[in-house]
């Protein structure tokens, strides 16, 4: 709508300066992609469903870009770069299209909008770090003038892939993400990447001898374990089996008090998908739920979390109809070839980075997104540079991208109370919101000339005002609205935001009430001073 797009514009408007500003050159391609671009990285089925197609009249299919890395290595590619054109850094502003899952309300999370997306083709890692980083400081520069309190937080790729990432998130009781923040040293990372460090829980017991006790047969859960033990829960052995893309079985073994990341686990064993195994899995390896043993199951891949070590005289792992096992010890009753990182974080784990701090959970909004490709895309596409030596070799590539609306949701969500928006003055629609109360008073007491011949004076005054201050260059929205009442014109300019409301009326007679719309203090100002304050202050 009018006023949101007057935002919009500003917006594009900082991100554009920073692009160009790091030298980041303008292009745009087209919305419609081959679908073999797609196809050769295996990206359709990374996006899934949430990825729109839409066939041609001759029967081609295109995917209706929803990210653009594999169009823009193909522009790149039709150039033959060699390492004097590198590092290339490209972007466009075009409109996106994904079909979302869970579209959420507003313009936080929709099917269509605008991103900011720009690519960088690199000759060496060095060189790739350097662009990287580079776009990270943009990124920064961005939120700081559009006054919007972000935090950059360590990601994982995704379904784009690659090795480095950052999310730029912002912090909001009401957001859909999850991440961690050290309180030591500022270590940030989302749900799917946060690092932790496991510590002995309880290096005071010494390790008994492994036996197997009768257990009552409702004992199945972890629930059920620490009703029936009374024990707390990282003194449990806990098993969760999942299925890859072909229909490869993992158990994942972990502590009681773990959750398992699949994004984690998906990236230890490097598969593309896991699903939670069926029951019908489970039959096929000679179990059921609530059965599955933490070791001795043939024809499955074991896998455990760095966790397990950490505890002396586990309970479980053995679980048959009446019996169970107690005094587990890994390392000297069962181990693994492989222990991973694979368990979720949790408030008030142990930071990986400094050790002394420990992780806080936050929940936010992902504003920005950076990501190191390296090869994901360049190998499968054979985007090759030439190099000194005259030699192929492959580009490394990264990307980043901003959405437009979901910048506005997130300066929304950042600056607003009870009453309304409280737009930063770069981005808000209007500098000042000019509001004209006689224009009212003239209406409601028509039948007294006095009254009528003072609302036509402040008329004349109000409209002297909005044209001296646009003269001026100041952006201002004139409320000139007749038959609306002064509340209702004054909750108004609270729910649009603009910075400064001004308010003409009998009352404030030569001179011109000045509110902000972040204080509630109002002053009376002269029109001089207010076009000193707003076209130089
Ligand atoms: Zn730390």
């Amino acid at each position: 709508m009018p006023l949101g797009m007057r935002v919009w514009e500003k917006i594009y408007k900082v991100i554009d300066e920073e692009m160009k500003a790091i030298g980041c050159q303008k292009l745009v391609v087209p919305t419609l992609h081959p679908i073999e671009i797609w196809k050769a990285t295996n990206r359709d089925r990374a996006f899934g469903e949430e990825m729109l197609v839409v066939a041609d009249h001759h029967g081609a299919t295109f995917a209706i870009g929803a990210t653009a890395e594999g169009v823009m290595l193909e522009l790149v590619k039709m150039f033959r770069p060699s390492y004097k054109d590198l590092p290339i850094l490209i972007y466009q502003f075009s409109q996106k299209f994904r079909d979302d899952k869970r579209p959420r309300g507003g313009i936080m999370r929709v099917r269509e909008f605008m991103m900011k997306d720009a690519y960088s083709f690199a000759a060496s890692e060095k060189q790739a770090l350097e662009v990287y980083w580079k776009f990270y400081q943009a990124y920064l520069r961005i939120a700081k003038r559009l006054d919007l309190p972000v935090i950059p937080v360590e990601a994982d790729s995704g379904a784009i892939g690659g090795a480095l990432s950052h999310e730029f998130q912002l912090e909001s009781p009401d957001g859909d993400q999850t991440f961690f923040v050290c309180d030591k040293c500022g270590y940030a990372a989302n749900i799917e990447k946060a690092e932790f460090a496991r510590t002995p829980i309880n290096p005071q017991e010494k390790e008994r001898t492994l036996r197997i006790i009768p257990q009552p047969e409702w004992v199945c859960s972890m629930e059920d374990n620490v009703k029936h033990y009374k024990e707390p829960l990282w003194r449990y052995l806990k098993n969760v089996v999942y299925k890859d893309e072909r229909g490869k079985i993992y158990i994942a073994s972990l502590r009681g008090d773990q959750n398992v990341s699949e994004t984690k686990l998906r990236r230890v064993l490097k598969v593309e998908t896991l699903t939670p195994a069926s029951e019908k899995d489970l039959e096929k390896i000679g179990t059921k739920p609530g059965y599955v043993h933490s070791w001795g199951i043939k024809g499955v891949t074991y896998i455990g979390d760095l966790g397990l070590p950490m505890v002396k005289n586990y309970i479980g792992g053995q679980k048959e109809k009446l019996t169970d096992s107690i005094n587990v010890n890994y390392g000297r009753d069962f181990s693994y070839k492989i222990l991973a990182d694979i368990a979720e974080a949790k408030d008030g784990d142990l930071c990986a980075r400094c050790k002394k701090g420990h992780l806080r959970q936050k929940t936010g909004f992902e504003w920005g997104h950076c990501f190191k490709l390296d090869f994901v895309y360049s190998k499968p596409q054979n985007g090759y540079f030439t190099d000194k030596s005259g030699k192929q070799k492959l580009l490394w590539m990264g990307s980043y991208g901003i959405g437009i609306e979901r910048t506005m949701a997130c300066l929304v969500e950042a600056h607003h109370d009870r009453r309304g928006i409280v737009w930063p003055k770069v981005v808000a629609p209007f500098q000042a919101h000019l509001i004209n109360l006689k224009t009212q008073m003239s209406n409601v007491k028509s039948k007294s000339k006095t009254h009528l011949a003072n609302g036509q004076v402040s008329n004349l005054f109000a409209e002297e005002v909005y044209r001296k201050l646009t003269e001026a260059g100041v952006e201002v929205l004139y409320d000139d609205r007749e038959d609306v009442s002064a509340g209702e014109k004054f909750a108004d300019a609270d729910l649009i935001g603009c910075p400064v409301r001004l308010v003409v009326s009998e009352k404030t007679g030569e001179k011109i009430e000045w509110k902000e719309r972040a204080k509630k203090k109002t002053e009376l100002l002269t029109l001089a001073q207010i076009i000193e304050k707003l076209a130089h202050g």
